[in-house]
């Protein structure tokens, strides 16, 4: 299908299957995937790190400052920080348990955002997270907002978790989950909603065969593509 070098929103709430999704279309349009989740638990990994979030999500206002010098980006083999690729270290539960108090703070999304926009200029971008299509790009052609039942999200995380070697319990993955949900949708800046003009996906009984041809039949419909 010849897609045109349009811009691709995928929002929602955690482990709705975004970046499962938005890499198959990726690859499947020849697009770049870019997960903005990542680079906001690249900030979280950083912040532990430095000892500049305590355990009650006091986030030490220093980290302001140190941002200038953190050199957060994408690599072949995914997240790094410098040389350093932490892709495994962000997706663990001790990452995943602060990164949502750290996502509210403004000057860390001013941080993010920068970096996401640079990516948008070309075109022919998919990009996940929780404000792409109301903030980061909110003149991005085609949006989506994907949801699924809360039972199925916590499955889909646990398992992800599990197959990559972690023991948490389901009950834990399920607290985190209702957790950054509460804080991202309650938060001041660019808090999680669906943008007025995004499309609804709820994936929860569907294959990715079936996400694959809803999201063609949608681009064919909207930009008269056969
Ligand atoms: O997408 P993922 O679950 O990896 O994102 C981790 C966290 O980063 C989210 O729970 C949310 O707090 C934050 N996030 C955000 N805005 C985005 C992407 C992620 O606030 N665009």
């Amino acid at each position: 299908m010849n897609v045109p070098d349009i811009i691709i929103a995928i929002d929602g709430y955690s482990s709705t299957g975004k970046s499962s999704f938005a890499k198959l279309v990726a690859k499947e349009f020849g697009f770049l995937y870019l997960d903005s989740g990542a680079l906001y638990r690249g900030v979280t990994l950083f912040a532990q790190e430095q000892g500049l979030i305590d355990a009650d999500n006091r986030i030490d206002p220093a980290l302001e400052e140190r941002l200038a010098g953190l050199d957060l980006h994408f690599d072949t083999d995914g997240t790094h920080i410098g040389a350093r690729c932490i892709e495994a270290q962000i997706r663990t539960l001790e990452v995943s348990s602060q990164v949502s108090p750290i996502a509210a703070v403004p000057y860390v999304r001013a941080f993010v955002d920068r970096r996401l926009r640079e990516f948008g200029e070309k075109g022919r971008i998919v990009m996940d997270g929780r404000d792409i299509g109301t903030t980061v790009f909110p003149n991005a052609q085609l949006k989506i907002f994907m949801t699924a039942s809360e039972e199925v999200r916590a499955q889909r995380r646990y398992d992800e978790m599990v197959a990559k070697g972690e023991t948490p319990t389901l009950e834990e993955v399920l607290k985190n989950l209702r957790e950054r949900d509460y804080i991202d949708s309650h938060r001041e800046t660019s808090p999680l909603s669906r943008a007025e003009d995004a499309f609804e996906l709820d994936n929860s009984d569907m294959s990715f065969g079936e996400e694959l041809a809803w999201i063609k039949g949608l681009i064919q419909g909207r930009f008269g593509i056969l």
